[in-house]
């Protein structure tokens, strides 16, 4: 992307109405903007964030055999009454339209999800199967505060999956644990598995969190074993001991980023979703469900990577691959050359399928450039200017020192 023909989101001060640092960052960097308490625009930066965030994702969901679909986002008040979640979820957004109907925006979709299983559902040839999609959710939460980690309206991943018997569901939700450990590794992200309350049909549901000063989550863990549990189910305090491994316990705060659960019967029984067993006897579909918050991602990586320059996005979630500097001066000429030159470095990486950010831009100061550059935190910066001749200066975002390298180098190390 050539950014002189970009609008430029970026500004040198943090909005005043905003308290979280990542919605703070991002908006100074030019990736979101703020529409309202909780609820945030994504510019064309942040949208090729989420849109990474998104395909890692999708790519782990593919690969386990869910099957992508898309729900809507409005929903009939009768499928909420069934499972008595019209009055019981307090985060519900209601709708009443014109001729008075009641409808709600979707906060989560198993009131969606189980009608719609339920035609593919007769006997037990047709499970297990899993069904997920990324969509826009609502929730009336009372505190927005937190930037992208807690919006009104977000972007989720949510899959349903639907069973024979809890067996079969215990498998699969074993699948998926390993499945999200990978999605969060492949993110760049250490994200620890947590028990946290798991309602009425099963011990425990198991959250991923990602420790860090500013998430909303109160995480205990052992500071040498896997034990790790939200605060909601216990109570113990810094430096107690581990129930399961004796060494000392940690508090840390943390911030929830994938949530699964054990539906088991929870939204058949309302449903009246069922399948005929080997004998033809009716039996309950066993259900789970598992959410990533895939917003609330894009905020917890900007509030793990950066230093006080500015965001430091990790290589498979950053916009750009690379931001391409040019710096020209007072030397008409000269700026010609450096120009050409960069222009034909930015046309080859494009051909080798790099995605590249080039700032191209004339009257805008190095100084500024620079400091725009490291805001917006493109893992490596490349300068072309009369200093660096026919080379390359390159540098990574967390590197102190550039060095010059030749464009093959450049391209080698962008592949
Ligand atoms: P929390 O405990 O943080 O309120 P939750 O347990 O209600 O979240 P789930 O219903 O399990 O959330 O939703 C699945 C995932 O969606 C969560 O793990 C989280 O990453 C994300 N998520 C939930 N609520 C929000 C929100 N208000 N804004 C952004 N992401 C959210
Ligand atoms: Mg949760």
């Amino acid at each position: 992307m050539i950014q002189s023909h970009y609008p430029s989101f970026t500004r040198k001060e943090a909005p005043k109405d905003e308290e979280s640092y990542n919605a703070q960052i991002l908006i100074r960097a030019g990736f979101v903007e703020k529409v309202m308490a909780g609820v945030y625009a994504f510019l064309p930066l942040g949208l090729r964030v989420l849109r990474n965030i998104e395909q890692i994702v999708r790519e782990e969901m593919n690969a386990l055999g869910a099957h992508e679909i898309l729900m809507p986002v409005l929903s009939p008040k009768e499928q909420w009454q069934k499972t008595g979640r019209w009055d019981s979820l307090d985060v519900l957004f209601k709708l009443i339209s014109r001729d008075k109907k009641e409808y709600a925006l979707g906060p989560t979709h198993e009131e969606v999800v189980v009608p719609i299983g339920q035609k593919a559902i007769f006997s037990y040839r047709d499970l297990p199967f899993g069904l997920y999609q990324i969509q826009t959710k609502f929730r009336d939460e009372p505190r927005a505060k937190s930037g992208l980690l807690r919006g009104r309206e977000f972007l989720m991943k949510d899959l349903y999956s639907f069973h024979t018997t809890v067996e079969d569901l215990e498998i699969y939700y074993a699948q998926v644990l390993k499945v999200y450990k990978k999605i969060f590794t492949r993110l760049g992200l250490d994200a620890i598995q947590v028990e946290a309350s798991g309602g009425s049909f099963s011990k425990y549901s198991h959250e991923f969190q990602v420790l860090t000063p500013n998430g909303e989550d109160e995480i205990i863990h052992c500071e040498k074993c896997d034990f790790a549990q939200n605060r909601e189910i216990n109570e113990s305090k810094e430096g107690d001991v581990c129930p399961k491994c004796q060494a000392k316990l940690r508090v840390s705060a943390g911030s929830e980023v994938g949530n699964i659960f054990q539906l088991k019967t929870k939204y058949s029984t309302p449903f009246g979703l069922s399948y005929t067993d080997e004998k033809g006897e009716a039996r309950e579909v066993q259900m789970g469900c598992y959410g990533i918050g895939i917003s609330r991602l894009m905020g917890v990586i900007a509030e793990v990577f950066h230093n006080e320059k500015g965001l430091m996005w990790p290589d498979a979630v950053a916009p750009f691959r690379a931001h391409l500097i040019a710096l020209t001066g007072q030397d008409e000429n000269q700026n010609k050359i450096i120009m050409e030159r960069a222009t034909r470095v930015y046309e080859t990486l494009q051909k080798q399928n790099s995605t590249v950010l080039f700032d191209d831009r004339e009257n805008v100061s190095a100084g500024q450039k620079f400091a725009e550059s490291d805001l917006m935190g493109i893992p490596w910066r490349l300068v072309i200017s009369q200093k660096t001749g026919e080379q390359i200066e390159i540098k990574r975002r967390d590197e102190q020192e550039a060095r010059l390298i030749s464009l093959e180098e450049v391209i080698e190390i962008l592949k």
